[in-house]
């Protein structure tokens, strides 16, 4: 039985999509099967308001925005129902992932072919409601060519299967010429009415008058009503053999017409294995259109565009650096052209002369040209699919705005309709974002503007409108793939004509006469700029809340990290920065655009964001975090969600005590997923710990949180009375007391300390030795591998200096990894100052900083600079990139020619490697491969999982203990206990994490010591 939920938190939560707008909606339900939608229809019919269908929710033109019930479908309509590989057809309910049917279809040989640049978490449903389409449309068309059949529920509650009927079988259920007279259900005056405009001469003619280009492969604007009636006035076939098939007009419907609760779909055979990519170099904008015309000639199966606003953008993403690769010079553009073929030899021939015919052409139309094969294709296209979540990243108020981002023309008259465009740019004033699916004339263009402001309010309106007659005189679709949703829907009437706009709205009416379905979409939509995220004037409440407490402290930071640096540095051109620390913070809020990639499932893999994966709740992922820091810090307790708030005593407190925000905080593992898997490098690890210690200002730190941001001073006193220490630790009775007092879980252990720190045996064993050939290192001992696990820190000095280096333990403080973590910023603020004093002048490329634990050490790289103060700023920095970690260490002298696989054994042994966390989201864990790689016996396997669950403390936490086993239980513990379980194996077999969290982890998840990477190269050491 379904429930609507009408508190704060999902009314928050639901309020966006990845558009610029935001209404709060009346409530949220998650219905479980068919009936409940039924139910659903008949609640809204009685209270009078209307369902709003939503899957992924990453809609751009605002389509799941609304002030009715957002019904998400994504939780519990997620089976595929039927598989036929004959028939080459898939019948599934609306909230599978595309990229969960199409791991599904492999074995198959088959895929679902409309591929969308957010494939792995949008949904099939919103594929259907929105018509997507991808960048190989030109093959493939929209989703609206492969649904064969839809299931649904009506307006009046009745359930409709929608699938080709011609008229005969029409007139079979409806009785003989049934559109002569008068309906008698709501679904045979559906089909009476598009019978008749179908057979009224007028009418087709007005529509094909007034539709844009039949040849053009993307239209997604208004509804379709066109391509639906198409067979019906086929003077070709007498009339009972005509068809309609209803699927045609839902494609692209905006869930304005029907509740869909399934869908089939046809497949295609997985494309060839042969493929390549030729990454097309242009040194300005104009050459790359006419040079796709080129390309054209020579049968691509994609053609797609980034501009160097885009490819500037990914210099600054942690994860799609790495994907640059091919990049030559600095390119105005480069098309990415997609050749495939049975035979590599094949594909270069086409190559050879696709190449030649752009370079020695008489424009030189491009100046460099790189082939991209195999494996590495897919880091060129994450590249370009990661352009459009890489734009509202920009920092300040200034984005690349989303408004005319989807418009499709022909593309031979892509060359002249970008000219028109670019001449009405300068008019306004304005520079402008281009990329994507050039082949099919449409261009992502994205104006960069401030709609915080007056008048760029009025520009955002502007530029839709001229652009909206632009692509009316190339007779193309303002929308190709994105919908109208009530961005674009404004401006139907300009591009259709009022007659079949008219037409437009009745068919809305006829479908949906109870107003149930998804109100103010396509069809009389609200004006384009109304009901933003940020209204322009908005002050930010957060302002005024910490001015008072501030105010009561009479000193101190309004925020604690340094949030205005990276503006200030930013350098990608319009990027407007930020006014102050405060606005900085609000700025980075605000960098999420809702395009949800943090809603992606185990399936797909990474690890943003592991509290997602593990329950599939909205409100969990780091798009719910955003949205409700968002909603709160700007509108406090004047937001609409509030409305029903029952008691006033709640609103009239510091909006920092709400528990909404204290909800979507807590269940956050600050993993820092999102750190870099975010395209829009939405750092929640941050805002998070931020935003607590503001809370801890005015309201104190709870116990725990005290306790574990302390927890190495703890155990250095502890240290001094050890043996008593770990028997109170150890000993059941007296380490239950203290796990219930800080409220922690009792399954787990306490850990307990070593008999000699880190510190001290290491400075033993280092005096033993004289022979430092090799340069001398720093070793960072950590707080955990100095109290906890002194032997693994001395092992890494026996490493380092069988080696043949130096090693020393330089004075310096904790890292401030657990206090950082807990929101403690004031502590962890005072470790990196000493830090970095006691440090910077020591530390040096010569004579770096190395360290065991992975989120201790890149503590230095990636919080110590924000978190000292400005004038340490740039000597924090180069503090952290001389800062290593183990593995970055061994790769540099691996390079320098200072190790080699000769300094190891090459005795077999299998590894199976889980990264950190951090390490993946800042450095990713190729060097810790590279390391272990260098045992040449070494069989090697990255196992694919993302945080392990454990994540400091978190995973010790009472309320969290069986989160944190369920992460485990994706990927990680399967993988493991598969692992070690194959009892034929010869060669030995370890399973290795560089994390101390995460080896307890797999310890307590699995019973399997998993041991440090360093450990294994040091037991296969010559
Ligand atoms: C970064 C980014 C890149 C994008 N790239 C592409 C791209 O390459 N190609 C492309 O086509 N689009 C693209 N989009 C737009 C968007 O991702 C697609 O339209 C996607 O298919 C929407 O799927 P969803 O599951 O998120 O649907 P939602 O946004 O949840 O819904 C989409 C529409 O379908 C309706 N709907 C959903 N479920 C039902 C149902 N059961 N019954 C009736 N109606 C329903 C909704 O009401 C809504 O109108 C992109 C968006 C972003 C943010
Ligand atoms: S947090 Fe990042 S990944 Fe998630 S919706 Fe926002 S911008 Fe997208
Ligand atoms: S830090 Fe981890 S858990 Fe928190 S929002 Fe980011 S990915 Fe999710």
């Amino acid at each position: 039985m379904y429930t609507i939920h009408t508190d704060p938190l999902h009314r928050i939560t639901y309020a966006t999509d990845a558009s610029a707008y935001r209404e709060v909606p009346q409530g949220v339900a998650f219905p479980e099967n068919e009936q409940d939608i039924v139910y659903l229809i008949e609640t809204a019919r009685e209270h009078k308001t209307h369902l709003i269908p939503r899957a992924g929710g990453t809609s751009i033109a605002g389509q799941v925005v609304g002030n009715g019930i957002v019904v998400d479908i994504s939780k519990h309509f997620k089976k595929i129902l039927e598989i036929n590989k004959e028939e080459r057809w898939a019948r599934v309910q609306p909230g599978v992932v595309l990229d969960e049917l199409n791991i599904a279809l492999e074995s198959y040989g088959l895929f679902f072919s409309p591929e969308t640049s957010t494939s792995n978490r949008c949904c099939i449903g919103g594929m259907f409601g929105n018509n997507s389409c991808g960048s190989h449309s030109l093959i493939y068309g929209s989703t609206r060519h492969h649904v064969l059949e839809a299931r649904g529920v009506l307006c009046d509650g009745s359930i409709e299967v929608f699938k080709e009927y011609s008229i005969r079988e029409l007139e079979a259920r409806f009785g003989s010429q049934f559109w002569e007279n008068e309906a008698h259900t709501l679904i045979q005056s559906i089909y009476t009415q598009l019978i008749r405009w179908a057979l009224d001469e007028k009418t087709v003619r007005l529509i094909e008058e007034n539709y844009p280009d039949k040849t053009l492969r993307r239209r997604s604007c208004g509804y379709a009503i066109d391509e639906v009636i198409e067979d019906l006035h086929n003077d070709a076939k007498p009339l009972e053999e005509r068809s309609i098939n209803l699927c045609k007009v839902l494609a692209g419907s905006e869930g304005t017409l029907a509740f869909i609760t399934e869908i089939k779909v046809d497949l295609d055979p997985l494309p060839p294995k042969e493929k390549m990519v030729v990454c097309a170099h242009c040194d300005t904008l104009q050459k790359s259109f006419l040079g796709n015309l080129v390309a054209l000639k020579y049968r691509p199966t994609a053609v797609e565009l980034m501009d160097r606003n885009i490819l500037e953008l990914t210099k600054q993403n942690v994860e799609q650096q790495k994907n640059r690769f091919f990049v030559q010079g600095d390119p105005a553009a480069i098309l990415i052209i997609e050749l495939r073929g049975d035979t590599r030899e094949e594909i270069d021939a086409v190559a050879d002369q696709l190449e030649q015919a752009l370079i020695e052409n008489e424009e030189q139309l491009v100046y460099a040209c790189s082939r991209v094969y195999g494996s590495e294709i897919s880091k060129v296209w994450s590249l370009r699919k990661a352009g459009l979540g890489l734009l509202t990243g920009m920092k300040g108020d200034a984005k690349p705005i989303g408004v005319i981002e989807d418009t499709a023309v022909a593309p031979e008259k892509l060359p002249d309709y970008m000219s028109d465009f670019a001449q009405m740019l300068e008019n306004l004033g304005l520079s402008c974002v281009y990329h994507a699916h050039i082949s099919t004339g449409e261009l992502h263009l994205r104006p960069i503007i401030n709609i915080k402001e007056a008048e760029g309010k009025r520009k955002f309106r502007e530029v839709a409108y001229q652009t909206a007659l632009l692509v009316k005189k190339y007779k193309g679709s303002l929308s190709g793939e994105h919908g109208d949703g009530r961005l674009r829907g404004e401006f139907i009437q300009l591009m259709y004509g009022d007659e079949v706009y008219a037409l437009m709205q009745d068919l809305k009416k006829c479908w949906d006469p109870h107003q149930v379905f998804n109100l103010h979409k396509i069809v009389d939509t609200l004006p384009m700029d109304s009901m933003l995220r940020f209204e322009v004037g908005q002050k930010y409440a957060i302002e005024k809340e910490l001015k008072s407490s501030a105010l009561r402290q009479a000193q101190g930071p309004k925020t604690y990290y340094n949030w205005k640096a990276a503006f200030d540095e930013c350098k990608v051109e319009g990027a407007t920065g930020a006014k102050t620390q405060l606005h900085a913070l609000m700025c980075s809020i605000e960098q999420c655009n809702g395009a949800g990639d943090c809603r992606k499932s185990n399936l797909i893999g990474g690890t943003l964001c592991p509290a997602f994966k593990v329950s599939g709740d909205e409100i969990k992922a780091t798009r719910a975090r955003a949205n409700v820091l968002r909603e709160i810090l700007t509108r406090g307790w004047g937001s609409e969600a509030f409305s029903n708030c029952e008691t006033q005593f709640a609103t009239m407190q510091n909006i920092l005590k709400s528990k909404e925000l204290a909800e979507v905080l807590d269940s956050c593992l600050a993993c820092k997923g999102c750190r870099s898997e975010c395209p829009s490098n939405v750092d929640m690890t941050r805002l998070r710990s931020e935003i607590l210690q503001q809370k801890y200002d005015i309201d104190g730190m709870p116990l725990r949180s005290f306790a574990v941001s302390r927890m190495a001073t703890v155990e250095q006193l502890g240290h001094l009375v050890w043996p008593i220490y770990n028997l109170f630790a150890s000993w059941k009775f007296s380490s239950n007391i203290i796990k219930r007092i800080i409220k922690f879980t009792t399954e787990r252990d306490i850990p307990t300390l070593s008999r000699v720190t880190m510190r001290k045996t290491v400075q033993h064993e280092c005096r033993k030795h004289h022979d430092h050939s090799k340069g001398k290192v720093y070793l960072f001992a950590d707080e955990f591998t100095n109290f906890q696990e002194a032997e693994l820190g001395l092992t890494f000095a026996k490493l380092l200096i069988h080696l043949g280096y130096e090693v020393e333990i330089p004075r310096h403080v904790e890292s401030g990894r657990a206090a950082i973590s807990k929101g403690n910023l004031k502590l962890a603020k005072k470790f990196a100052l000493k830090n970095v004093n006691l440090l910077k002048d020591k530390i040096s490329e010569q004579m770096p900083l190395v360290g065991i634990e992975p989120s201790c050490i890149l503590s230095f790289r990636d919080e110590y600079p924000d978190l000292v103060p400005a004038e340490l700023r740039q000597q924090a920095k180069e503090l952290g990139c001389n800062a290593l970690l183990f593995d970055e260490f061994i790769m540099r002298e691996v390079t320098a020619g200072h190790i080699t696989s000769n300094d190891f054994k090459a005795d077999a042994v299998e590894i199976w490697l889980h990264g950190h966390c951090h390490q993946k989201a800042l450095v990713g864990t190729e060097k810790t491969v590279q390391a272990l790689r260098l045992l040449t016996g070494a069989k090697l396997h990255v196992i694919p999982s993302g945080c392990c669950g454990m994540a400091g403390s978190f995973g010790y936490e009472k309320e969290h203990y069986q989160t944190s086993l369920a992460i485990g239980e994706m990927v990680l513990f399967p993988t493991i206990r598969k692992a070690v379980s194959n009892a034929e194996r010869i060669v030995p077999c370890i399973v290795s994490a560089p994390g101390t969290s995460c080896r307890q982890q797999i310890l307590d998840g699995t019973g399997v010591h998993a041991v440090h990477p360093i450990e294994i190269l040091y037991r296969w050491m010559k």
